[in-house]
This record gives C-alpha cells, sequence and structure tokens, in this order.
C-alpha cells in the first residue's frame, strides 16, 4: 500500500515534517501501515522581461536568462495526490476513530 504526493518547493509544505506526521493521520484508517511517497517539484519561473522559463530557487525567483526579478512562478507551488494503492479488503469503520488534533 502506498500514498504517492507530488509537492512544490513554494507549497508551503515541509516535505519532512509531511512524511513524519503521515503514520499519525493513517493510524486506524485503511492506510495504515502505507508509505508515503513524496515527489518533490522544483521552482520555475517565466521571465515577464525575456519570456525565458527558468528554474529558481524557493528564496530567489529570479530569471536565470536576464537576472531580472520581474517574474512569474509556474511551477512549485501543486500540492497534488499523485496515486493511492489501498488494500481492498480493509473494512472502513471497523477500527475505532483517530483522535482529532
Ligand atoms: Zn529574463
Amino acid at each position: 500500500m502506498s500514498v504517492r504526493l507530488r509537492v512544490g518547493l513554494l507549497a508551503g509544505v515541509d516535505p519532512a515534517l509531511l512524511a513524519s506526521a503521515y503514520p499519525l493521520v493513517a493510524a486506524g484508517t485503511c492506510a495504515e501501515g502505507s508509505s508515503l511517497v513524496i515527489d518533490a517539484v522544483p521552482v520555475q519561473v517565466r521571465c515577464r522581461r525575456c519570456q525565458q522559463l527558468s528554474a529558481a530557487e524557493p528564496n530567489r525567483l529570479t530569471c536565470r536568462g536576464c537576472g531580472d526579478s520581474q517574474t512569474e512562478v509556474v511551477g512549485g507551488t501543486e500540492l497534488l495526490l499523485e496515486s493511492v494503492q489501498l488494500n481492498l479488503s480493509c473494512t472502513p469503520g471497523q477500527k475505532s476513530e483517530p483522535t482529532p488534533v
């Protein structure tokens, strides 16, 4: 069983924190014991001046072509559930509900 996520570096989610919290959230559900796979998506920007697409750091969104800071973020903000593989023999609700945090 596995759950696969695509997490942009600008999504506001800390992948390490997400990975450490996942087993706690999955406990008592059909996802208990499953593994969480996180695909980190790099930041990409489009320059408003020279229109070039370039990779960028989350804390430095300047154009690699001309160095201009007038850029538009076109990648790296996504938080997508890419795929879920679960054990179909699991009956939801059979176990107790997880304690709300
Ligand atoms: Zn540029």
